[in-house]
């Protein structure tokens, strides 16, 4: 790449500047956001847009379940493949399969392994004094930069989790914090 020379665990600029090598994604793969397609990329965005518009933002954050988006993507595919261009079937069928590598790695609302319908979110027990909160999970509040935050408190050691944009998110928070396995 232009401007762009490799020394060891480090790449430096024409400018000089320098970073450290390639960035690493989930289990210290290498990623490569560069390398992407802006074309798909936008594609993908105005289907996010499109979904939007019709079912609020985030909206699908709430749970889909594998199933179905799998389901739907290869619906789109094969309209595709029947010479359907009434929409962008390809990028709708993307939009399909993100949501399911979202679902898989997120513990959110999904158990991918049943292919069951979207389940409740139930907190898991708190890390740092190992209560059970599936029943007496309580929740602290805060309003700024004009949204309301919620998020979840242990109630006998106060631990809270990260902020979230309602109490199912703050949940999913909660769970995604390292807990120490038996
Ligand atoms: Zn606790």
């Amino acid at each position: 790449m232009k401007g762009f020379d490799t020394m060891g665990e480090k790449v430096q600029f024409e400018t000089g500047a320098t970073r450290s090598a390639t960035p690493a994604g989930s289990k210290g793969k290498p990623v490569r956001y560069d390398l992407i397609s802006p074309i798909a990329l936008r594609r993908l965005a105005e289907t996010y847009a499109e979904g939007a518009e019709i079912h609020g933002a985030r909206n699908w954050e709430k749970g889909l379940p594998i199933w179905d988006c799998l389901s739907r993507a290869l619906a789109h595919i094969s309209t595709y493949c029947g010479g359907d261009r009434s929409e962008d079937h390809l990028a709708h069928a993307v939009f399909g399969l993100c949501a399911s590598m979202h679902f898989e790695e997120s513990p959110a609302a999904m158990d991918s392994r049943s292919w069951e319908a979207v389940v409740p979110v139930e907190p898991s027990p708190c890390p740092a004094c190992g209560l059970t909160l599936q029943e007496g999970a309580t929740y602290e509040h805060e309003t700024s930069t004009g949204n309301d935050w919620t998020k979840v408190l242990c109630p006998k050691c106060g631990m809270t989790g990260p902020y979230g944009d309602d109490e199912k998110m703050a949940i999913v928070l909660w769970n995604d914090i390292p807990r120490v396995k038996e």
